[in-house]
């Protein structure tokens, strides 16, 4: 039974490979946040062209995905998910950027979103403009999804500087700081317990500003 008045805001499929119990559009935003993969100095941009973004937003099912992007677009939308970056750092604890705030403000000014009843009476939110404008509607509309349903806090970037991986925090009271305590978590101890070290060992030369431990590569696989 549904009670009269309430809305129930529904969007387009999930991405593919979701896992149980996060919602659907809070899965797409991570997977969108998710398409620049960093480790430590080496930077995967997975959309680094138009083509790049046609093919994501199709894999996904955001709105406009049958467009043809430019450049321009492709910059647009890299500056709304770096933003959206810094918000989920927010989430995270971390103060939240001001500039993101202005660029996620610009961006929502000019991707409308509207509402939208289906045969069923259920209510929807929809982009209201077309192109790259309707896939930044649909980003727009899954944040709001989130918010509305409380998942929204739950989504985070990662505290390891060098990886900033989105996740969704599964613990008990949100206060997972890494994507993955087997991959992130041990290397950000594993660096603090070898800082402690260092400066307990009172010596030897230490390397540069310490932003990227110097040596070996990374292997640990991200679980998400
Ligand atoms: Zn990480």
């Amino acid at each position: 039974m549904t009670s009269a008045g309430a809305v129930a805001l529904e969007l387009s499929p999930p991405p593919s490979g979701d896992d149980g119990g996060v919602p659907p559009g809070l899965a797409r935003i991570r997977a969108f946040v998710n398409t620049r993969e960093i480790d430590g100095d080496e930077v995967v941009e997975g959309l680094a062209t138009p083509a790049d973004l046609r093919a994501w937003a199709m894999a996904h099912g955001l709105a406009g995905g049958g467009a043809a992007f430019d450049d321009a677009d492709v910059a647009l939308v890299i500056g709304v998910r770096e933003a959206l970056r810094d918000l989920l750092e927010g989430n995270a604890g971390h103060p939240v950027d001001p500039g993101a705030v202005a660029v996620l403000d610009e961006a929502a000014a000019g991707s409308p979103v509207a509402l939208r009843f289906g045969a069923d009476g259920a209510a929807r939110l929809v982009p209201g403009a077309d192109g790259v404008r309707a896939l930044l509607g649909q980003v727009f509309a899954d944040v709001a999804q989130a918010a509305a349903d409380g998942s929204w806090a739950r989504l985070k970037a990662c505290a390891n500087g060098g990886c900033r991986w989105a996740y969704v925090d599964a613990s008990r009271n949100r206060s997972g700081r890494w994507c993955s305590m087997a991959g992130c978590g041990n290397r950000m101890k594993g660096r603090a317990y070898r800082r402690r070290a260092r400066a307990g060992a009172g010596g030897g030369a230490v390397a540069g500003g310490g932003a990227v431990a110097g040596g070996g590569a990374v292997a640990e696989a991200r679980t998400d």
